[in-house]
Formats: C-alpha cells, structure tokens, sequence
C-alpha cells in the first residue's frame, strides 16, 4: 500500500530548512516518506487531495498517564499531593486489566483526533496500554511506574524487568523506558537501582520532577539536600533523562539542568489546574534546554489536545513573563514535534518530515482544524 498526498502546503519541521512550502507532493512507502517534490509523477494506490491543507508531522505528547481518560476532569480543588493520595491512588488501585485496555483506546482514539500520533505514557498494566496502540497504530514509549508507595517496590520493579524482557524491540511502534514515579515517593536504594536498569538496558528515564513547592521541599527533605538537582547531580548523569512539569525550580538550578542536557516535559494545563505555577519555559529554551510539550493525563490535564497545549504555552510565557517577545510561533510547533522526538530519543525516525523518516504526518484541515493522522488512520482503515 502506498499512498500521494497531493498539493499540501508543507511544514516540514526539517531544521535549516524553508518553514513552509506551498504545492508540495508527498509520496509514502511502506508506512515511510520515499519522496518530496512538486508534482509528482507517480501512480499510488491511494490519492488524497490535500488542496488549501498543511501537511505536517504528527505531535509527540511526551508526558501522558493514558489510561486515565476515565477520570477526565471528575476532581477540582485538590493540591497535588492531596490529589494523588486521596483520590486518584485509591482509585487506581482497583483498576483492572480490561479497564486500562479501554480507557487506553478512548485517550488513543483522542490523541489521533487532534493529531497527535506519539505519546510518551507513564502508567501501570502497559501490556493492555500497548495491546491498544497496536490495534489502532499509535506510536507510544511506555513503562512500568515505579515508586515505593504501599510497600510495592519489589513488584513493581519485577513487572517492570518483565516489561522490558517481553516488549523491548519487538514492535517497531512501541518503544520502552524506566519509569520513576518522582523523588518524593521513590527513595534512594530503589532510585539507584532504576538507573542502574536504565544504564543496563540503555533505556530514557521518564519522571516527574518539581512539579509544585512541596514536592521540591520533600525531595530535599528525604534526600537532605540543598537542592534538588544535588540528587540529579548525584545519579542521573549517565541517563538519557525526560523531566515532566520541572516547575519550581531556581536559575541556578536551571543551569544545572542545561548542563546535565536533561529534557523537559513542559505540561501546562495540568500545572495550572493543580495551582503548581507556571514553569520558566523561555528561559529554559533560552539556556539551550530541550523543552517538549506534554498534557499529562486527563485527570489534570483535562484533555489530550496538543493544540490547547500549545496555545497555553504561548500565551502564559509571554503573560506571565511580561513579554510578548517571548515563545515564536515556530518554537512552539519545534516542541511540539521535533523537541519530542529528541526526548525520545526517536529523532533519527520522526519529528520531521523527510525522506527516509516514517510518515507519521498529519493534514490539518484550515476549515475545521481538525486532522488526519494519515500513516496509521487512513493507511490503516484503507487496506
Ligand atoms: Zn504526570
């Protein structure tokens, strides 16, 4: 199955390269961009006519809790501690399998409606998360949370060995990293033993960190440090490390980061609903961070929307900040897509579009804006 989109108005992504390109033909090969030019010349199964459209790749959303489409926006008023101990863990703990298998298609169904076609998801049963993905041709990086909440560390460590044991490398969609849940629930001894897995598998590390004042003052508290960067500084130098919310952090702190190259998961919407703050997103980027974009899960985030991410990132850097210089309309589409990629370490397959990358490209309707992931949608439900 291969498929031409014709006429497109291009925005590649593609660094050093045109920002938009008008009347542009794309010709998709076996799931992968074969070529790019202007009126092609060549006869494919499927023809779409995407006239007055932009053609760009698909958003990669890295930092998610899939499964928790079924507590779409069922709490308010809570912090983020209270949030989590009182509502959302109890709740989670009675989750069964078949329960993540479709909250796991509602949240895929709605990611794929407003063009995202990657995710980065940090939940628990991802065997169920991934058995969705495959069946509706998402791309996911997935783990196994781990922390030392109720006393579950041995089995959540051991689910997450066998995570990795029966889903590294098998799926060309589906890739894995060590999931830690953030320093204030996960303690030192279980903390050095995920990178130790990370190092031993040469997989990401995916946690939250500093997401609002308490949590930085318990990570210095159980750790008895004077930042909290100190235990980043102490054992994630090796990783290949994605830092979701990074919200209450200092300048030096900042610095600190940049140095370690880490990559940012910037969650706007969930920050604001949880009254964790507005992280220092422009001047992170301005410190040559790579910051990409995240919801978080429904439950915070409200939605899975990419589109409403990125209008509250544009608005609050340059609101908050008092500078409406601030976060260029091209920088919030880079973290959106290739800043992603890179914090995925999928660089070198998506973020942009050109030959020899998957096609993972969406056509944004002007008319409706509304889109079309066309790789996995349409190549897809069309054979
Ligand atoms: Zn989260």
């Amino acid at each position: 199955m291969d498929i031409l989109i014709k006429n497109c108005n291009l925005i590649s992504m593609k660094e050093n390269h045109e920002k938009y390109e008008p009347n542009m033909d794309i010709y998709i090969k076996q799931g992968k961009v074969y070529k790019i030019g202007k009126n092609l010349d060549i006869k494919a199964d499927k023809e779409i006519d995407a006239s007055g459209k932009i053609c760009m790749p698909g958003f990669v959303n890295t930092h998610t809790h899939i499964s928790m489409s079924i507590f779409r926006e069922t709490l308010d008023g809570y912090s983020l501690q209270d949030w989590l101990n009182k509502k959302i863990w109890p709740m989670e703990d009675k989750l069964t399998r078949e329960d993540i298998y479709y909250a796991s298609l509602l949240s895929i169904i709605e990611m794929i409606e407003t063009g995202t076609t990657t995710a980065n998801d940090q939940y628990f049963m991802a065997e169920d998360t991934i058995k969705a993905a495959n069946e509706l041709g998402m791309r996911l990086q997935v783990t196994r949370t781990v922390n030392d909440v109720a006393g579950l560390t041995e089995q959540r460590i051991n689910e997450l060995e066998e995570l990795i044991k029966n889903y590294n490398n098998k799926y060309d969609n589906i890739t894995l990293n060590i999931g830690i849940h953030g320093l204030y629930t996960t303690g030192e001894e279980t903390v050095k033993r995920l990178i130790k897995m990370a190092e031993r598998e040469k997989l990401p590390v995916h946690m939250h960190f500093c997401e609002n004042e308490k949590e930085t003052f318990d990570i210095k508290n159980a750790y008895n440090v004077e930042s909290a960067t100190d235990v980043l500084e102490k054992y994630f130098t090796r990783t290949h490390n994605i830092l979701a919310h990074v919200v209450k952090v200092t300048d030096e702190e900042i610095d600190v980061l940049s140095k370690m190259k880490v990559n940012v998961s910037h969650c706007p919407v969930s920050n604001l609903r949880l009254g964790c703050g507005v992280a220092k997103v422009q001047q992170m980027l301005d410190k040559g961070i790579n910051v990409s974009l995240g919801t978080d899960g429904q439950g915070s985030g409200s939605n899975l929307d990419m589109f409403d991410t990125m209008k509250f990132t544009g608005l609050l850097q340059k609101g908050v900040f008092e500078d409406s210089k601030n976060m260029d309309s091209y920088e919030i589409l880079k973290m959106a897509t290739t800043n992603g990629a890179k914090a995925l370490k999928l660089e070198q397959k998506i973020g942009t579009i050109e030959e020899g990358k998957d096609a993972d490209i969406i056509i944004i309707n002007l008319d409706s804006v509304t889109c079309n992931p066309v790789r996995k949608c349409i190549l897809r439900f069309s054979i």
